[in-house]
């Protein structure tokens, strides 16, 4: 299905992108493993992907760094020559109410979720106008749609990934380039097991079918937007929450 096709998926070293990784590979796609501080778990997610006769690599890049991103990019084109599915995943949490947050945790969530998407984009923009075709996934989240009580950074990092993916799908339409959003409910990550019973019990209330969602509900998403059969989808948000937006 995506046979000849290159992808880079960001924070792909664990988690949901770990699962989108595996899952282009599986599909044929040259899959670039980005990784931030998690060498160890890419490198094994590249040797998974090649024990099942598939392409990858590990690449190191904190994706908030303007300047590395450049360097990323201009080395990941002059190997691979292009980039057709950008899957922009890397994402962080530091929770708190907003009376309690500090500027830090605000800007460190802002720089990873929202301006390292951005960076990506940016770097790749004349790649992808050049060769007219691609898809860019952002995954944003359903604290981006509805908001959430301590996570103010969180919710407005995702909330402006949607805004991005709008106008960017806007900038790229007569391309064919497609641009689209997708918004995981609670998914069952590091990133959720960190959270506290309470948290946890709470949160399974509010999604209407009963239970936390896995990473290739996510994954399987992220597939169909990456290959032909989402060609004429641009601009959109699509949940993967069990119901809860
Ligand atoms: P994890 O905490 O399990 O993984 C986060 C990933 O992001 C890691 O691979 C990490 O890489 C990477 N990352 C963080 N900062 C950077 C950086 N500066 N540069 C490059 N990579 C970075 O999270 P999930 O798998 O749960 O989440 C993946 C995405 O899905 C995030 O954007 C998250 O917001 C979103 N999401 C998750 C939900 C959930 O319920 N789990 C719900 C909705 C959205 P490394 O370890 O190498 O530092």
């Amino acid at each position: 299905m995506l046979k000849d096709k290159v992808a880079l998926v960001t924070g792909a070293g664990r988690g949901i992108g770990k699962e989108i990784a595996l899952t282009l590979a599986k599909n044929g796609a040259t899959v670039i493993v980005n990784y931030n501080g998690s060498k160890e778990s890419a490198d094994k997610v590249v040797e998974e992907i090649q024990a099942n006769g598939g392409n990858a690599e590990a690449v190191q890049c904190n994706i908030s760094d303007y300047k590395a991103s450049e360097e990323f990019i201009k080395n990941v084109l002059a190997k691979y020559k292009k980039v057709d599915i950008l899957v922009n995943n890397a994402g962080v949490t530091r929770d708190n109410l907003i009376m309690r947050m500090s500027e830090e945790d605000y800007d460190m969530v802002l720089d990873t979720n929202l301006k390292g998407a951005f960076n990506m984009i940016k770097h790749l923009s004349r790649s992808f106008l050049k060769q007219k075709s691609g898809k860019i996934i952002n995954i944003s989240s359903v604290s981006g749609v509805l908001g959430n009580a301590g996570q103010a950074n969180y919710s407005a990092s995702k909330a402006g990934l949607i805004g991005l993916t709008k106008s960017v799908a806007r900038e790229m339409a007569s391309r064919g380039i497609c641009v689209n959003a997708v918004a995981p409910g609670f998914i069952d990550t590091d990133m959720t097991r960190a959270l506290s019973d309470d948290a946890k019990e709470s949160l399974n209330k509010m999604i209407p079918m009963g239970r936390t969602g896995n990473t290739k509900e996510v994954a399987d998403l992220v597939l169909f937007l990456a290959g032909s059969g989402s060609d004429y989808i641009t601009g959109q948000v699509i949940g993967v929450d069990g119901g809860m937006s």
